[in-house]
C-alpha cells in the first residue's frame, strides 16, 4: 500500500508541483544530515505554500527550519514587504539552511532565530512582532502543546495555525503509549477541544511520507 501512495504522490505532484534547483537542493538536507525524510514533502511545501497565497499572508511564524525546505515554500508566498520568522534549535541546521534561503532569493523576508523555539517565542512577543497570519509548527511533538500555546499567543481572529505529523503511522489513539511525541499530540489535541477561540479539524495523510497528518486550526476568537 506505501509504495502505491508514494507512487501517487510522484504521479500527481510530478505533474502539479514544479521545483527549481534552489528547492531540490533543500529536498536534500535530510539525506545530506544522514536522517529520514523529515521535511515535509513537494506536494504538502505546495500546499503550505498555497495555504499561505489563500491566506495573503504576509507574516508567517513557523517553528521547525531543518534544512529550509518549507520555509522556502512558505517565504515564496510573502509579498517582498512580508516577514517569515522560522526557529531552529540546532546551530548547524541553521547555518545550512540560511544558506539554502539564500539560494532561493527569500532572505530578505526571512529572519531565522536558532535556539529552542521556547525561548525565541517570548522573545518574539516581547519584539511585538506579532500577531501572525499564518503559524507552521514542525519541530519536536513533546512540544507541540507548548506550541500551541505560543501560537495562539501570537494570533488573531483569523490566523491559521498547521500542526504537522500529528497521527504518527496511527499511534496518536494509544492512549498508553511511554512515547512522548504521541503525548504531544494527544495533549494537543485535548487542548484544542477545549479551547473556545479556535475551531479545528485534523486530517490524515498517506503519501511519500507514509501515513500521518495534520491539523488545521483557524483561530476564531
Ligand atoms: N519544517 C521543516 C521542513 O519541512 O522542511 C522540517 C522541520 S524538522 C521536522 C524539525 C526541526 O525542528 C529539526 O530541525 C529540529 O532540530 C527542530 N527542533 C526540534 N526541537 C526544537 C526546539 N525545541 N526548538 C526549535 N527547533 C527545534
Amino acid at each position: 500500500m506505501e509504495e502505491q501512495w508514494a507512487a501517487i504522490d510522484t504521479y500527481a505532484n510530478g505533474l502539479l508541483v514544479d521545483q527549481d534547483e534552489a528547492l531540490r537542493n533543500a529536498a536534500g538536507a535530510s539525506r545530506e544530515a544522514g536522517l529520514p525524510e523529515i521535511a515535509v514533502s513537494p506536494g504538502q511545501g505546495k500546499f503550505l505554500h498555497l495555504l499561505a497565497l489563500t491566506n495573503k499572508a504576509r507574516r508567517i511564524l513557523e517553528i521547525g527550519t531543518f534544512g529550509g525546505y518549507s520555509t522556502i515554500w512558505l517565504a515564496r508566498a510573502l509579498p517582498p514587504d512580508g516577514l517569515l520568522v522560522t526557529c531552529e534549535r540546532e546551530e548547524d541546521f541553521a547555518k545550512k539552511a540560511w544558506a539554502r534561503i539564500e539560494a532561493a532569493g527569500v532572505a530578505d523576508r526571512v529572519d531565522l532565530r536558532t535556539g529552542k523555539a521556547l525561548e525565541t517565542l517570548p522573545a518574539l512577543e516581547a519584539e511585538g512582532l506579532g500577531p501572525f497570519d499564518l503559524v507552521f509548527v514542525d519541530a519536536d511533538k513533546a512540544g507541540i502543546p507548548d506550541y500551541f500555546t505560543w501560537a495562539l499567543k501570537l494570533s488573531r481572529p483569523g490566523t491559521v495555525i498547521i500542526v504537522d505529523n500529528v497521527v504518527l503511522e496511527g499511534a496518536v489513539t494509544d492512549a498508553t503509549s511511554p512515547n512522548p511525541a504521541v503525548q504531544g499530540v494527544r495533549r494537543f489535541h485535548e487542548m484544542v477541544a477545549a479551547e473556545p477561540r479556535v475551531s479545528a479539524t485534523t486530517i490524515q495523510t498517506v503519501g511519500v511520507r507514509g501515513h500521518d497528518g495534520f491539523t488545521y486550526v483557524l483561530v476564531t476568537g
